[in-house]
């Protein structure tokens, strides 16, 4: 895999929601085939131009507004339901892990933007998770018929104010939550987390319902809200060849992002204050790695790759970098009302590249 091909970082925007529309909200986002303009709704003149490897607006009907016309002067692009993102994004991640490979698959944007939907879907619009976890059940079982024996492993965790709890422990939670541990082989690992063996994608689905109900608890338990909090799946294959005695193990890392809004200062009590201050430390340390992978995918000089800086980065830096693959999904709403949140995800999704 050429270097320039381990990090990609895709667009996509999102339709117009009922608030949106209600609100009579004009779109102030743009596309020509990657490249995305976004316009500033105070200064019509003044607009940012963003290029990506890829750019997605949803199903064509739903850029409408109220009276059911274009709201996009041009709307340009190209329209991407579910299918087709995971052709593009989840296609590639797949075949990597296969080949032995670790990968990151991460979405980033504002709460409400899109991001639970790509990644894992609502009803029958399926995201890249569950797709993802089916053909790979199904190449597992393929492989399996032939001088290959395959096992998946499922876990999911939350890190929350730099803490991980076990999404799917039936167990109380650790106070404090549990340690991050460093090993020489294993890398960065959280120590007595809990590891699922599956073998299909109904009871990774099964396993993810039960962790996405415990978030939810989590967060109430701790008056919080899970949209500011880090969501993490790793599903890990593990290949045995027998004929040629060789192991090989990879992971994939899924994560939904806490929500990047910007804490908004005033009114907040302490306890706001630091989860705002350790939400940021994660994001900002991840967009800091993701942006030197890049700079040193071009090999220009020697860059110096801060994993250890948070939590998240720590964990997800034997998939982020090397022969791994890191794809980024950034999610957006076309409206005028979200302007300033969009522009930040636009200008967050742009470091990576
Ligand atoms: P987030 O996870 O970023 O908070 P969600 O994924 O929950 O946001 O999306 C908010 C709402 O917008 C949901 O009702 C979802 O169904 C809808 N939505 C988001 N992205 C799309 C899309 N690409 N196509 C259709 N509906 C979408």
């Amino acid at each position: 895999m050429a270097a320039k091909d381990c990090v990609k970082v895709a667009v996509r925007v999102r339709p117009f929601n009922k608030r949106e529309r209600d609100a009579g909200s004009r779109c102030v986002v743009s596309m020509s085939a990657n490249t995305i303009t976004i316009q500033d709704p105070r200064n019509p003149q003044a607009r940012r131009t963003f290029t990506f490897d890829y750019a997605f607006w949803s199903h064509s009907g739903y850029l409408k507004n109220r009276d059911g016309l274009f709201v996009a002067e041009e709307p340009g692009g190209r329209y991407a339901d579910q299918g087709s993102v995971f052709s593009d994004l989840g296609q590639g991640i797949l075949e990597n892990t296969l080949q032995g490979y670790n990968a990151t698959l991460l979405a980033y944007g504002q709460t409400g933007s899109g991001k639970s939907y790509s990644m894992v879907g609502y009803g029958p619009n399926k995201g890249l998770v569950p797709t993802l976890c089916e053909r790979l059940f199904q190449a597992v079982k393929a492989a399996n018929q032939e001088s290959c024996q395959c096992q998946v492993f499922f876990s999911m965790l939350e890190i929350y104010n730099e803490q991980v709890i076990d999404l799917l422990s039936k167990g109380g939670r650790s106070p404090g939550g549990l340690r991050v541990r460093e090993d020489q082989q294993r890398g960065f690992y959280v120590e007595g987390l809990r590891r699922v063996p599956c073998d299909s994608a109904a009871q990774v689905e099964q396993l993810m319902e039960q962790g996405t109900r415990t978030r939810t608890t989590a967060a109430t338990h701790m008056n919080a809200n899970s949209s500011r909090s880090h969501m993490l799946i790793i599903a890990q294959l593990k290949q045995i060849f027998t004929k040629e005695n060789i192991t090989k193990q990879s992971n994939i890392n899924l994560v939904d992002l806490a929500g990047s809004e910007r804490q908004r200062c005033s009114g907040l009590e302490a306890d706001r204050l630091k989860e705002g201050t350790a939400i940021n430390v994660s994001l900002t340390t991840l967009g800091n790695v993701i942006s030197s992978l890049a700079e040193a995918a071009l090999g220009k000089k020697a860059v110096h790759i801060p994993y250890r800086d948070s939590v998240l980065t720590k964990l997800l830096q034997s998939a982020l970098g090397g022969n791994s693959r890191t794809v980024m999904i950034a999610t957006l709403s076309p409206s005028d009302i979200c302007y300033e949140e969009s522009l930040s995800t636009l200008r967050y999704a742009e470091r990576a590249k």
